[in-house]
């Protein structure tokens, strides 16, 4: 009898010990940094991360597909909009959690605590240092001035993080202003919106445009691009031929954006999912972000990257960023109407 209840309760214990020692990550990111992150981790609490990457709309989806049946506990992806958008889909949960409400800023988290923002990104004026200087520049609302004609580089509509700061430029300024901002922008244009954001500040270094509408980090990456890998050289020298502009400081400030995670609505393991995004919100992980990923800390006194803290310091827009994910389809409406893809 003792002997039996006694396997029960090892086949138990041996039960619990397996669920609670794994966390199951569905990520957007394709970092190194998030690697290290993870392992470090790992070493601290003994949780093993399975991690499955893909693009966000098809990691939203997977779990619409699975449901209950998911065994994804984290849902970590980039931009605000794809945050609200699982978020609206009913995918993710209520987190409860002192740490990460006292470490991350109220307006770079849901105010619903369905997700966390992890990581800063300034969406910024890349310019050629050639052909601009900084004082021609100021806010956001200039680049539909026809100076700009034929000087501008940006990406197409479907693009995320041009969805959300045009959702930033209609919660600050109304669709009717939005929609003339938009028009003047894209009368600016130097070519029809393609390729990437890298792809933007590479045209400006081959003096196709002047201008280009860039994530920050990306400079980084460029920067540092490793040896041999794709266009490095190219990468490397475009990086040394223009400067990053901080549009709208006297104003509402430099317009950002945030990569975060959140717990998914069926977490097999809820208890190492939040473990987990408060690891990624310590100063230890701030930190790994913020030197080898190039994106601002949501903590604040943490170390910068040599390249962040040459960029000085500068005024950020304290949107919510809940209403970038609010606004997003009244911003997709925006675009299509100026037909900015065409
Ligand atoms: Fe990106």
């Amino acid at each position: 009898m003792f002997k039996k209840l006694g396997i029960f309760f090892g086949a138990l214990l041996l039960g619990t010990s397996v669920v609670a020692n794994e966390v199951t990550v569905y990520s957007h990111r394709h970092y190194d940094a998030d690697k290290k992150l993870f392992d470090e981790f790992t070493r601290e609490t003994g949780i093993t991360v399975n991690v499955i990457k893909a693009k966000s709309d098809e990691l939203i989806k997977r779990l619409e597909l699975e449901g209950e049946n998911t065994n994804a506990d984290v849902l970590v992806t980039v931009d605000a909009g794809r945050l609200y958008r699982a978020k609206s889909k009913d995918l993710l949960q209520v987190v409860e959690s002192k740490t990460l409400e006292e470490r991350i800023p109220a307006h770079l988290r849901d105010p619903d605590k369905k997700w966390f923002g992890l990581t800063v990104r300034a969406r910024v004026i890349v310019y050629s240092k050639d052909r601009v200087k900084p004082p021609q520049l100021s806010t956001y609302a200039d680049l539909a001035n026809p100076q700009w004609k034929g000087k501008i580089l940006i990406r197409k509509s479907t693009n995320i993080y041009n969805q959300s700061l045009l959702a930033s430029v209609i919660a600050h300024n109304g669709e009717e202003k939005a929609i003339a901002w938009a028009e003047g922008v894209k009368k600016n244009m130097a070519r029809k919106p393609k390729g990437n954001d890298r792809g933007q500040v590479l045209a400006v270094a081959a003096g196709e445009g002047d201008l280009a509408i860039v994530n920050t980090y990306y400079l980084g990456i460029m920067q540092n691009a490793p040896e041999g890998s794709k266009e490095w050289k190219e990468q490397r020298e475009a990086f040394s031929k223009v400067s990053v502009f901080f549009p709208d400081q006297k104003g509402n400030g430099t317009h950002i954006n945030v990569s975060g995670a959140g717990v998914t609505k069926h977490a097999p393991n809820k208890a190492n999912a939040i473990k987990l995004i408060e690891f990624l919100s310590s100063k230890k992980a701030q930190e790994v972000y913020a030197k080898e990923n190039f994106e601002f800390p949501v903590l604040s006194g943490v170390e910068l990257s040599t390249l962040l803290k040459s960029w000085g310091d500068f005024k950020r827009d304290d949107l919510s960023l809940n209403k970038l994910g609010e606004l997003n389809s009244e911003a997709s409406k925006v675009f299509d109407i100026v037909g900015w893809d065409n």
